[in-house]
C-alpha cells in the first residue's frame, strides 16, 4: 500500500514510511493512494473473531508489504492483551436501538490506547528492521501524553520525553505519566503553560541539528497509523449488531477528527454505515461547519470535556481531500486560505455530500452535566463527559427506524471524577489495576521554560539508552 499527501507535494511512501514520517513534508497528511475494500462475505468471515484477530485483518491492507501478516497479528495480540476487558471493546445497551462501545479498557483509560498500544509496537518493529532508533517528544495537557508514554515504555528502540505544564494537570493525569518509571521515559514538568510546552516541542523540531542528532519523531493524531488502528472497533461494533447485513450509525465525541475519520474510513472500505454524528462541546467549529458551511476559527474555551477543546480539527484535512475528489492542489489552496483568513467554506456540492452523512451536535457544560445525570437515572449508565456528549448527540440525531446508533465511549468516568460527582453525587472508582495509582512513586524533572535546558535533558535520555 502506498500513501500520498493530501497536498500532493511530498514523497509517496509505504506504511513504514508514513508511520515514521507523521506529517508530510508539504504540511499535508498522508492518506492511502486507494482505499482497500472488503466485500460483505469478507466482513461476515470476521464475525466472532477475537478483537486482536479482527484488528489484524482490518489493518492488513493498510500495512501491505511493510510487515508480514503473521507479525502484524502478533503485534495486535500483544497490543490488546493487557486491556481490562476480555472483549476489549464491549458494547453496552443504554436505550432502544442505542448502544455504547467502551473504548477505555487500555492502560490509561482513554480510547487513545486503542491506537497507541499498537503504534508503540509498530515503531519498534519497523525501527528494528532499519536498525534505527527514535526519540519521541511531545507536549500534553492530559490524555495523549499518558497514552504515548504507556505505549513506548520499555520499547527497545524508542526514547520518549513528554512535557507537561508543572502543577497545571489533574493529579490523575499527572500520575498516569509520572508513575511510569521505565528508563526510556522522561517526564519533564515545565514551569509554564501548556502553550509553553507546545512551543518548546516546536522549537526542538525546528532545531535541525538537534532534530537529526536525536532522530526526533512524534505520535500525534495526524499519524496515519493511528487512524488505521482505529478502524477495527467500528467493524467490531457493526458485526456485533448484524453488520454487514444491517446499517448502523455512529456517534463520536470529536476533537481532532481522527476517531470519526476512522469511522468514515470503515464506511469507505465497504462497511454499511448510514450516519456519522459528530459531538462537540462549546468549542463547536465542526458543528458550525456542518450547520452552515462555515469553518471559522474561534478561541479555545476550557470545558468539562477537555480532550475536545480544540480550535482546528487537524484530521479534517483528510475528509476535505475526499470531499474535493482527491484534488491535492485544491486541498492545499483551501488549507492555505484557511490559515491566512481563519475561515473556510467548501464548494456547495461537496458540503451537501458531506451533510448527507455527517450530522453535527454541540452541548455546553450545563447540558453535559444534565446528560450525565439523565443517563444515570434512565439506564444506570455512568458516562464520562465526552461520552455523554456523544450520547446526547445520538439522541438528538436519531437515524432511520431500525438503524441502531452506537456511541463511542472515549474515556472511563474515573478520569473525570469532578464532573461525574457534580452530575450524580457519585465518586467513580479507578479500575482495580489502577487503584494504587496514588501510592505509586512519581518521577519527573522540573525545568524552566528554556529550550537549552530541555534539549540537555532530552539528550541525556537518548545517551543513556543508546
Ligand atoms: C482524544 C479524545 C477525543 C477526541 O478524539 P479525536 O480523534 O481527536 O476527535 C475525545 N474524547 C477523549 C476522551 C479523548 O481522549
Amino acid at each position: 500500500m502506498r500513501y500520498v499527501s493530501t497536498r500532493g507535494k511530498a514523497p509517496v511512501r509505504d506504511f513504514a514510511g508514513v508511520l515514521l514520517a507523521g506529517l508530510a513534508e508539504d504540511g499535508g497528511l498522508y492518506v492511502p493512494e486507494s482505499w482497500p475494500h472488503f466485500s460483505p462475505a469478507d466482513w461476515r468471515a470476521m464475525r466472532g473473531l477475537p478483537y486482536h484477530a479482527l484488528a489484524a485483518r482490518v489493518i492488513q491492507p493498510f500495512v501491505g508489504d511493510a510487515i508480514p501478516f503473521a507479525t502484524l497479528a502478533t503485534l495486535c495480540r500483544d497490543a490488546y492483551a493487557g486491556f481490562g476487558h476480555p472483549a476489549v471493546v464491549p458494547l453496552v445497551q443504554i436505550d432502544t436501538g442505542l448502544f455504547v462501545q467502551e473504548l477505555f479498557y487500555g492502560p490509561t483509560l482513554s480510547f487513545k490506547d486503542m491506537a497507541l498500544q499498537l503504534l508503540g509496537r509498530l515503531f519498534d518493529y519497523v525501527l528494528a528492521a532499519r536498525n534505527a532508533r527514535v526519540t519521541i517528544v511531545g507536549a500534553t495537557s492530559g490524555d495523549t501524553g499518558s497514552a504515548a508514554i504507556e505505549a513506548c515504555a520499555g520499547r527497545d528502540r524508542i526514547d520518549i520525553a513528554i512535557l507537561h505544564p508543572h502543577d497545571r494537570t489533574s493529579e490523575v493525569q499527572r500520575r498516569q505519566m509520572t508513575t511510569v518509571t521505565a528508563p526510556n521515559v522522561a517526564n519533564i514538568a515545565i514551569e509554564g503553560t501548556f502553550d509553553d510546552c507546545q512551543d518548546l516541542v516546536k522549537a526542538m523540531f525546528a532545531d535541525t541539528p538537534f532534530r537529526q542528532e536525536m532522530q526526533l519523531a512524534a505520535v500525534n493524531s495526524i499519524n496515519w497509523a493511528r487512524i488505521a488502528a482505529q478502524v477495527p472497533y467500528y467493524v467490531a461494533a457493526s458485526l456485533a449488531l448484524g453488520g454487514p447485513d444491517r446499517e448502523i450509525a455512529f456517534s463520536v465525541p470529536t476533537g481532532n477528527f481522527g476517531n470519526v475519520f476512522a469511522a468514515w474510513a470503515a464506511r469507505r472500505m465497504g462497511l454499511p454505515v448510514a450516519r456519522l454524528i459528530v459531538g462537540s462541546n462549546r468549542n463547536d467549529i465542526l458543528a458550525r461547519f456542518l450547520a452552515s458551511n462555515d469553518m471559522s476559527i474561534a478561541s479555545v474555551e476550557p470545558s468539562l470535556s477537555p480532550s475536545m477543546d480544540i480550535q482546528v480539527s487537524s484530521n479534517f484535512e483528510r475528509l476535505l481531500f475526499e470531499l474535493l475528489e482527491r484534488d491535492a492542489g485544491a486541498t492545499a489552496a483551501a488549507m492555505a486560505a484557511f490559515r491566512r483568513t481563519g475561515k473556510m467554506t467548501v464548494p456547495e456540492a461537496a458540503w451537501h455530500r458531506c451533510r448527507t452523512l455527517f450530522h453535527g451536535f454541540r452541548l455546553d457544560d450545563p447540558g453535559t452535566v444534565a446528560e450525565i445525570a439523565r443517563l444515570r437515572e434512565t439506564s444506570g449508565y455512568l458516562a464520562d463527559p465526552h461520552t455523554a456528549i456523544g450520547a446526547a448527540a445520538a439522541s438528538a440525531n436519531p437515524p432511520a427506524h431500525g438503524v441502531p446508533a452506537i456511541v463511542m465511549a472515549t474515556a472511563h468516568p474515573a478520569k473525570f471524577p469532578d464532573a461525574i460527582e457534580r452530575a450524580t453525587g457519585l465518586h467513580p472508582a479507578l479500575p482495580p489495576r489502577l487503584a494504587d495509582l496514588f501510592d505509586r512513586p512519581e518521577r519527573f524533572t522540573v525545568l524552566p521554560n528554556d529550550i537549552a535546558a530541555v534539549e540537555t535533558q532530552v539528550r541525556a535520555l537518548a545517551r543513556r539508552n543508546a
